[in-house]
């Protein structure tokens, strides 16, 4: 078996591993890095079949290409294909505003929507003598590990993005069994704060901005995020206003209630507040709210920076940073700088800003406790910015830990 990854191996971003067996060619996520311009993998040979992980976009971006250009069996579980959906025209649209030459269309991404097969966790799915069963992922909801079985009996699990802790949101991934552990690593050398410390300290600061007069605007990532915070705030009692992309995603995860921990939770959170429809609400938001959770995360788009342009002269407002902000965008710009750019002009911001860790990755002990429990030979690491000190930690109970780059191709 050989693998190559066309993206995302020294890096976070633009994920994509290519498997081949002597009678299969298959691809796990193939997504691109979003930035100005977005960064896009190499591409794959002829293919049997292409599994998507979960729906971030990293992971998933570049699927209407495959559709379009690599005919080929798609696999996803329901939840990602429909969250896709959102996401994948949304991107269409950035781009177009943006003046970005798109590497797919239209037509593409419908014949991605029309292809895809539906995967079920604990289910599989057989390509050419390779077959490949699903597991939970944790991270969001609908996002899948996949268990490779080769024909000579060797298994590898592809964990993709993962978290193991239980979030409000979903349940934590169990480790697999496997010869070849090939796990993602964007919190090596770094930990979490124990979520419900981190709840608190956002519950706190909204409270004492609220108190002294301002409006505490939370940038949340549509997927994911803005679930959480729903039910983090869902018995705080505050007046919270929900506003962009995010509305959409929770109706999409409210209709799949099998892929969370507990729908009803999310349903009543979700009726606890107010939600921005129209230009007039978004006004009456900024007056009345606590706290706004809207998109997007990283405060590139959407109507965060509308409010931010309203509310940036007052410093008793506040920006409550919730999610990773890469090193470029908005949100990053805002925590090294306090400026932001809204319509290509930098604006200085006097609002208090400060960032929570509310991440659905694994932590480093996290992600090497999985593995152990793996009990895997082989540990590939990709995903991650510095994957030394994962690998280090690894190389305590597996035989050979590899640090692939993009590009590489590796027999195992
Ligand atoms: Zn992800
Ligand atoms: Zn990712």
């Amino acid at each position: 078996m050989k693998i190559n990854f066309l993206g995302g191996a020294q890096e976070v971003g633009r994920l994509g591993m290519y498997l081949e067996t002597e009678r299969a060619k298959i691809l796990f996520d193939y997504g691109f890095k979003p930035g100005k311009p977005p960064e896009y993998p190499l591409a794959p040979p002829d293919l049997d079949a292409a599994f998507l992980s979960h729906a971030h976009l990293d992971h998933s971006g570049m699927f209407p290409w495959i559709a379009g250009n690599r005919k080929c069996r798609l696999v996803a579980t329901p939840a990602t294909k429909a969250i896709t959906e959102v996401l994948l025209y949304d991107t269409l649209k950035i781009n177009a505003a943006e003046g970005w030459t798109s590497p797919w269309d239209k037509d593409d991404l419908k014949q991605y929507l029309h292809d895809a097969h539906p995967a079920a966790f604990n289910g599989d799915v057989s390509v050419n003598g390779v077959e490949v069963n699903f597991h939970s992922a944790g991270h969001i909801p609908g996002a899948m590990m996949s268990e490779i079985i080769l024909p000579d009996g060797q298994s590898m699990l592809f964990t993709s993005d993962l978290s193991v802790r239980h979030s409000r949101l979903v349940w934590g991934a169990h480790p697999v069994r496997c010869d070849i552990l090939a796990i993602e690593g964007t919190y090596s050398g770094r930990e979490h704060k124990i979520r419900e410390q981190v709840e608190k300290e956002l519950l706190d600061k909204v409270d004492e901005v609220s108190t002294r007069g301002g409006v505490a605007i939370i940038p949340a990532f549509a997927v994911g995020r803005t679930q959480e915070l729903l039910l983090t705030f869902r018995d705080a009692g505050f007046n919270v206003w929900l506003d962009g992309m995010g509305r959409k995603i929770t109706d999409i995860m409210l209709d799949m209630p099998d892929y969370l921990r507990d729908s009803r939770k999310l349903s009543s959170a979700q009726h606890r507040v107010s939600v921005v429809q129209t230009d007039h609400a978004r006004k009456r938001a900024m007056k009345e709210a606590d706290a706004i959770i809207t998109s997007s995360g990283m405060v590139e788009g959407g109507p965060v920076l509308s409010y931010i342009n309203h509310l940036k002269h007052d410093n008793k407002n506040a920006i409550l940073l919730t999610g990773y902000q890469v090193p470029g965008c908005n949100g990053r710009r805002l925590m090294d700088t306090k400026t932001v750019m809204i319509n290509g002009i930098e604006e200085k911001v006097e609002c208090e800003i400060q960032k929570f860790d509310f991440s659905a990755h694994a932590g480093h002990s996290e992600l090497v406790e999985f593995a152990k429990n793996c009990q895997p030979k082989k540990v590939i690491i990709y995903h991650s910015d510095d994957r030394a000190p994962l690998a280090e930690a690894m190389r305590d109970f597996a035989e050979e830990v590899v640090l692939p780059n993009n590009g590489q191709e590796l027999s195992l």
